[in-house]
């Protein structure tokens, strides 16, 4: 049995001001049966951790260079997501991918570095509307599946996250039939690529609109383990609905 996972990406939002909102989550939900990940922005990952010390919540990073260290302005390795108390990082969200043109392959390597200092490594792909009208989705998310995610992937170090673009933010939500197939293609890729343990243990969370007024149905489909959410992981209000439907 997957064990389902509720992640909060907070996106470039959050200061300081936030983290009573976290406190909130880690004081309601430290013995739930859902793994709990909140993804803050970098700058708050270390007060964050504080803040969810002791609790079942954990934190994670929404991003990381796949080089170790060295001369890189402005990122951040995936060595200090880990010291600063993160168990997990996000890699290939569709607005890093677009923001900063990230490819499969930097996505992927992203991952490896990830997966190397110990991190579970989330990787996100997911389809435009343009791409799904053509009728190109599953072409577009195999394609994604099979340069983002590492080889030495395992059911622990990896989690995918299907989040089609055009339901980021949105309020447009795919069809059930339209996240069962994704996630039914997903599941059979991740077997014939590493196997049916390994393929069977990977969770595969849904991304894209996710909130409490939908959330107990899209969790029902098969192959859903839980959830990317972004503006509904902001208030624990909204938050804790959507964990409260996993389990
Ligand atoms: P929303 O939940 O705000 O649509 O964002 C989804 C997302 O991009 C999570 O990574």
């Amino acid at each position: 049995m997957r064990q389902k996972l509720a992640a909060g990406n907070w996106k470039m939002n959050g200061t300081s001001a936030t983290l009573p909102e976290l406190k909130a989550l880690a004081d309601t939900y430290g013995t739930a049966g859902v793994d709990v990940l909140i993804c803050p922005p970098a700058a708050l990952l270390h007060r964050a951790a504080e803040v969810i010390d002791g609790s079942a919540v954990a934190v994670g990073g929404q991003d990381c260079h796949a080089d170790g260290a060295g001369a890189h302005t402005g990122d951040t390795s995936a060595e200090m997501l880990k010291d600063a108390g993160a168990s997990s990082v996000i890699v290939g969200h569709s607005e890093r991918r677009t923001d900063h043109n990230e490819s499969d392959a930097a996505v992927c390597a992203k991952a490896e570095t990830a997966m190397a200092t110990g991190l579970t490594a989330i990787v996100c792909l997911g389809e435009s509307l343009q791409q799904r009208d053509a009728g190109e989705t599953l072409e577009v998310i195999g394609s994604q599946l099979a340069g983002s995610v590492p080889e030495q992937s395992t059911g622990d170090s990896l989690v995918i996250a299907y989040e089609p673009i055009w339901a980021i933010g949105t309020g447009k939500v795919p069809t059930l039939e339209q996240i069962g197939e994704v996630h039914g293609f997903l599941r059979a890729q991740l077997v014939a690529r590493f196997g049916n343990e390994v393929g069977a243990a990977v969770r595969l969370l849904y991304g894209g609109s996710v909130k409490p007024s939908n959330a107990t149905e899209i969790f029902a489909v098969e192959d859903v383990d839980g959830a990317l959410v972004g503006g509904a992981s902001l208030k624990a209000t909204d938050f804790a609905p959507i964990i409260a439907a996993l389990e």
